[in-house]
């Protein structure tokens, strides 16, 4: 699979071998709710709740840098954030559990998704079309660089922001950089609108609220003695909280407008909503955290902080209580440092059983685990 990325939407081969591999364990129900997804359902010899388990498929539009003798084939793109890893992890929890239909109360249903990497995403259009329906607890994993392997990262409550989009465009009046009186310099004052932007985060929300505002591109003009009539500027928005994230383009708007106003320009503000912040269902968390604790032992738990990266997880949590968690696959000895979304990124492999473990005995806990509670 790392030798055959494919990028987001484009994942016809690997949900084909993905098909075919599932195909040869039996006992499952195989479907293609979309043209690159795969759905797999494993009805277990008795009654009871459904779980669903998610992998991402896609790769990123990265020139890989490692020379690996399983490198990517396919120039440009690369999986580089570790999405080979999950769908293997999958892979082999639906091998395990296919062969112990028997001891399965209710039904375990595999979602291995497409296009996690780009908005609008392939969460929302799974979830769309239908695989939810009936399901009483999801869960899914990310191998986690930041974290060493061996070590299950478990976060209660808000996980991951929402990452949304926006673009500004200043309009001034063009003209003569010699002349400054006679044009409307839209540089100076998109300047002044990153500047002011910078009071969204620091002065305006509450400082115990998770917020980013970044500018990351700004550009406009053409050479030395022309003043361009127009800029642009594209950023994100990070947010863990839904009341806060309603809030943040708000203030931005107030803040562009009153900047451009003052200097006699004027602009047009798009706001792109990304996924939904990650945030963790308390139960299914503990039941997570308490596989981590059995099968592994308290030192491999980790519990972790929010971090403000993006996940269309939260796509299948908003139609079912669902936790998402991190597989350690960092190691500092084997050299195995580089961040996500890097070009010489990779994992330490011996966090795939770590991640097989994990589902297979968080899939009997939460299933037989209900039951209990039934009495
Ligand atoms: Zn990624
Ligand atoms: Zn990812």
């Amino acid at each position: 699979m790392h030798r055959n990325p494919e990028v987001s939407y484009h994942e016809e081969e690997t949900s084909q071998f993905v098909y075919e591999t599932l195909e040869a364990f039996g006992n499952l129900e195989l479907s293609r709710p979309t043209k690159t997804s795969v759905v797999a359902r494993l009805v277990g010899a008795g009654s009871g709740r459904t779980l669903a388990i998610r992998a991402d498929m896609d790769a990123l539009p990265i020139q890989e840098d490692n020379d690996f003798e399983f490198a990517s084939q396919n120039p440009g793109a690369m999986h580089a954030c570790g999405h080979d890893g999950h769908t293997a992890m999958l892979l082999g929890t639906a091998k395990v559990l296919s062969g112990m239909r028997d001891r399965i109360r209710g039904e375990v249903r595999f979602l291995f998704q497409h296009a996690e990497e780009l908005s609008p995403g392939g969460g929302e259009e799974l979830v769309e079309a239908g695989v939810m329906d009936g399901v009483d607890a999801v869960i899914g994993a990310h191998l986690w660089a930041k974290l060493p392997v061996g070590k299950i990262g478990v976060t209660y409550g808000p996980m991951m922001a929402a990452p949304d989009i926006f673009e500004v465009t200043i309009k001034g009046k063009g003209g003569h950089a010699a002349m400054p009186h006679q044009v409307v310099d839209s540089i100076a004052v998109g300047a002044q609108v990153v500047t002011n932007l910078q009071h969204v985060v620091s002065r305006e929300t509450d400082p115990i609220d998770d917020v980013v505002v970044s500018v990351s591109k700004f550009s406009g003009g053409t050479t030395h003695n022309v003043i361009p009539g127009t800029v642009e500027m594209v950023g994100t928005i990070r947010t863990l909280d839904p009341v806060v994230r309603k809030r943040v383009p708000e203030l931005m708007e107030r803040v562009i407008k009153g900047v451009t106003q003052a200097h006699g320009a004027s602009y047009e503000f798009r706001y792109k909503p990304g996924y939904r912040p990650v945030i963790n269902d308390e139960e299914v968390t503990r039941e997570i955290e308490e596989t981590v604790k059995d099968v592994f032992g308290e030192d491999t738990l980790e519990i972790m902080p929010p971090n403000m990266g993006g996940e269309d997880f939260s796509a299948y949590q908003q139609r079912a209580p669902g936790t998402f968690f991190f597989v350690g696959a960092g190691n500092e000895e084997k050299g195995i440092v580089h961040p996500h979304h890097h070009p010489r990124f990779t994992i330490d492999e011996d966090a795939l059983g770590y991640g097989v473990k994990m589902f297979v005995n968080a899939t009997f806990r939460l299933l037989d685990g209900a039951e209990r509670s039934k009495g």
